[in-house]
């Protein structure tokens, strides 16, 4: 199958409302621009130097996401452009964001990660570290960043009910975290879950954006 039709394969299966982040990573700008070609304008990467690279390289109308971990020093390379940090998964790393962020004179757009998985190798917060920083989060203190939802990736299981329960949870506490701290700000909207093996469960669970790489592309 082509990308197109991997492409429009994926799509058919969204809901109105939910946003495609085609995960490029691995593949190259050719590649890249047959899902373009095709309509797709959302890509991500996990890898900032490939990011940057194919920023350079491919046209400008493209919304660049950085999905995977990210290390503080390697921010200030996608400070300029990144259109959204998915894997915010310490304060440390919000702080660097927030002054890569002035120097660039804008705000960057950045998603809390929640380690909702079994697996010790996933990063992000734990569900007590998130809510303390909610609790202590104060808008004024990162003029220069915007927080716009949650992300968290499921464990890799074939437990498709683990999955289910994993992502439930990190839907009712976006809920929540939306309610207490966010009823104002419409800008708390994203719920970033879902991959290419899990995106249907997640989207059953309330994902609004799923990252899908190897469905789009093919293996890695
Ligand atoms: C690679 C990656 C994806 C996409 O994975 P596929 O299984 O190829 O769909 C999604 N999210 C993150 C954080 C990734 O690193």
């Amino acid at each position: 199958m082509s990308v197109e039709a991997n492409l429009n394969e994926v799509q058919s299966q969204l809901p109105q409302g939910v946003t495609l982040v085609a995960v490029s990573k691995t593949h190259s700008a050719e590649v890249v621009m047959q899902a373009y070609e095709a309509g797709q304008r959302v890509f991500g990467e996990n890898r900032v130097q490939e990011l940057q690279e194919k920023y350079e390289a491919l046209p400008k109308d493209i919304e660049w996401h950085q999905i995977g971990h990210l290390q503080k020093n390697k921010v200030k390379y996608i400070a300029p452009f990144v259109s959204l940090i998915h894997a915010v998964d310490s304060v440390e790393l919000l702080d660097v964001i927030n002054k890569e962020g002035a120097k660039n004179n804008r705000r960057i757009a950045c998603l809390i990660q929640l380690h909702i998985a079994e697996e010790d190798s996933k990063f992000g917060f734990a569900y007590t570290e998130a809510k303390k920083f909610f609790e202590a989060y104060e808008t004024s203190h990162y003029p220069n960043v915007l927080i716009k939802g949650l992300m968290g990736m499921a464990t890799f299981t074939e437990d498709d009910a683990q999955i289910h329960k994993e992502f439930r949870t990190l839907k009712s506490f976006y809920d929540l975290i939306k309610e207490t701290y966010f009823l104002e700000n419409k800008e708390f909207n994203i719920l970033s879950m879902g991959m290419s093996a899990d995106y249907k469960i997640a989207i059953e669970e309330g994902s609004n954006l799923v990252r899908v790489g190897s469905a789009i592309f093919g293996s890695r």
